[in-house]
């Protein structure tokens, strides 16, 4: 099964604790990177070539979820985007709706490539329907991105599509030895109708209660053989991370890129958008062994992979992997679960993860191993200019108070780490309007004379109850608990309730704050690791202007972000590494990130210059 979801009842790692094979690769190759990118959740520059390989794996996917017997190659990119998903995005087991792929009529014969150049001109043909839509949407992701980077321009849509066919061609060669066996193993039992657990998306339902609609006599067809080596993959219209394969004891979590299995054989396959030249080559190796770990792990260890497989769709080429051994699983899981209990159970502190980068690899077209460049990891790295791997140091401000030029009192700095967004409070609802199924109230609460208003931003807290109970009144005593406080502009109280708050009925024994126990201002100090920009055009069609920095002090770090007018001129002199001071900011979170929003009041200013070579 190439997707094993976790058994909530059993897990108490939680998907946001799994190790994944990413992170592994990161911790590996600097214990700091993996710090700073996984604790500190530092963002790395988004730059285009990341989104284009999403859109050519989705373009890719979308293609081989499709059948020739059904759509003309010219047929709209979301003739079959209506899957019916569950609650948590997984393509539905019990939804009674058609599926998309059932509502479509066969085309008529004379309709149908007959060769395999034929099938190639179609799936070219449906290759460019779903690039240029993805290539859109990644573009419209990109440009809303704080981090984006780089310039969008230098995308080449002509070689994105030839990356596709590369891979496209790839699969025809599975198609073409379907046919030499014709239909491999499975055909008699395809032709019944009969589909694995986790079928390869196709657009129908899991189970068929028929001989599959597209199904012949005699020897296999080729639209039948282009049916039965579909590989499974992720629907492209599934949630993201709905599909994963989770470890049973569910530390560790991968998605697979494609998986064959038309033949009996298992052959996973990850796809490269790349030529595969450089030392992240290495890091693709160990992914693929990973997964094979992964794959016998979830099948209780009664069922190996039978081939691994690199496609480098930018060199044209494929690398196999060498499957690991048994030993060599049982010795990988044991290191991936001391591992996880390393950096997952309890987080590491900073002195814990040094800057001790792992030597470059070095890698050719297609992913060939050649001998080590002559180069030091950390002059490529993203965070050279504040790490003390490369120009930076650990010499972190922490708190303590400080004289701002221009003020008459000094300003007490808080450590990150001891910032606290949430409180709970008791209040009685003094007015409740919208309570309509599928809506999310309007909830204005009082403590005696003063209120605040409540602002909903999920349905339900990150343990799957509801945030607020559905029969919530005028006049409930009512517990709001871990939300976040905040004063709008106008000076009202606003109460947030995200994934890590709720709403209940007060018990006895509620200890709650004050309204007015909340403080609105804070100050802090840190390192600037980056700036961020984001611009839009309101409801009101004015345009909007926000700006950002991302501060790392001994204990956390954390965003500050407003309207790019309240940020005075330091910010803009403000060089990376440089250490600066940012005085009455208010506080807001979603789940475990903080955020500072700063205001008209907020003070900005560096403290100390980086000293440059
Ligand atoms: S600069 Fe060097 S030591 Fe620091 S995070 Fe990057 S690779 Fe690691």
């Amino acid at each position: 099964m190439p997707v094993r979801l976790a058994t909530p009842s059993e897990d108490n790692v939680g998907p946001f604790n799994r190790l994944s094979a990413s992170q592994v690769n990161t911790y590996r190759s600097c214990p700091r990177l993996w710090f700073y990118e996984k604790v500190r959740r530092f963002k790395m520059p988004q730059i285009p070539v990341l989104f284009v390989g999403r859109a050519v794996e989705e373009a890719i996917c979308r293609m081989l979820m499709e059948s020739p017997a059904l759509l003309v190659s010219k047929a709209s990119s979301d003739t079959l985007s209506a899957i019916p998903l569950d609650e948590n995005g997984v393509p539905s087991r019990s939804s009674l709706d058609p599926w998309p792929a059932e509502r479509l009529l066969a085309l008529p014969e004379n309709m149908l490539p007959t060769d395999m150049a034929g099938l190639k001109d179609w799936a070219i043909g449906r290759l460019k329907v779903h690039l240029h839509e993805a290539l859109n949407s990644m573009k419209r992701e990109w440009e809303k991105d704080e981090r984006r980077a780089g310039d969008w321009n230098s995308v080449n849509p002509d070689y994105c599509l030839q990356m596709c066919i590369n891979g496209l061609q790839f699969h025809l060669n599975e198609v073409q030895r379907c046919l030499d066996q014709n239909g491999g193993p499975g055909l008699k039992e395809w032709r019944r109708g009969v589909r694995p657990e986790w079928p390869s998306p196709d657009a129908r339902r899991y189970t068929l209660s028929n001989n599959h609609p597209l199904s012949r006599n005699g020897e296999v067809s080729l639209i039948e053989a282009w049916e039965i080596s579909r590989p499974w993959f992720v629907d492209p219209n599934a949630g993201k991370f709905a599909m994963n394969a989770v470890h049973p004891e569910h530390w560790f979590q991968g998605e697979y890129d494609l998986v064959y299995r038309w033949d009996g054989r298992i052959n996973i396959v990850d796809l490269k958008a790349s030529i595969g030249r450089g030392d992240r080559s290495g890091n693709y190796v160990q992914q693929l062994r990973m997964y094979a770990m992964l794959w016998w792990t979830t099948h209780e260890k009664k069922q190996q992979v039978d081939a691994l497989e690199i496609w480098y769709l930018g060199a044209d080429s494929i690398k196999s992997i060498p499957c690991p051994t048994v030993q060599e699983m049982t010795q990988m899981e044991e290191e991936l679960e001391s591992m996880w209990h390393q950096l997952r159970e309890e987080t590491p502190s900073l002195a814990e993860c040094p800057p001790e980068p792992a030597p470059v690899r070095g890698y050719k077209d297609g992913g060939i191993a050649i001998e080590a460049p002559n180069e030091v990891r950390c002059s490529r790295c993203d965070w050279e200019s504040i790490c003390p791997g490369g120009q930076g140091n650990d010499q972190l401000p922490e708190g303590g108070s400080i004289q701002l030029p221009g003020t008459s009192n000094a300003f007490d700095l808080t450590p990150i780490g001891e910032l606290d967004p949430r409180m709970t409070f008791v209040a009685e609802v003094f007015s409740i309007i919208g309570v309509r199924k599928g809506n999310r109230p309007q909830i204005t609460v009082s403590q005696g004379n003063t209120f605040a208003k409540v602002i909903l931003l999920v349905d339900q807290h990150q343990d799957g109850e509801p945030s607020w109970p559905q029969n919530l009144a005028k006049g409930d005593r009512i517990k709001l608990d871990n939300v976040i406080p905040s004063a709008n502009w106008k000076g009202e109280i606003e109460l947030k309730v995200d994934p890590h708050a709720c709403i209940v009925h007060t018990s006895e024994g509620d200890v709650a704050s004050d309204f007015m126990d909340f403080r609105a201002r804070w100050n802090v100090s840190g390192r600037l690791i980056y700036r961020f920009e984001k611009r839009g055009v309101g409801r009101n069609g004015k345009e909007w202007h926000r700006k950002g920095a991302m501060i790392l002090d001994a204990t956390g770090a954390m965003k500050v972000e407003g309207w790019a007018n309240d940020w005075g001129p330091q910010y803009d002199l403000a060089e990376i590494g440089d250490t600066v001071v940012v005085a009455n900011i208010g506080l807001d979170a979603w789940a475990v990130e903080i955020r500072g929003n700063i205001s008209r009041n907020t003070k900005i200013h560096i403290t100390e210059r980086v000293e440059r070579d």
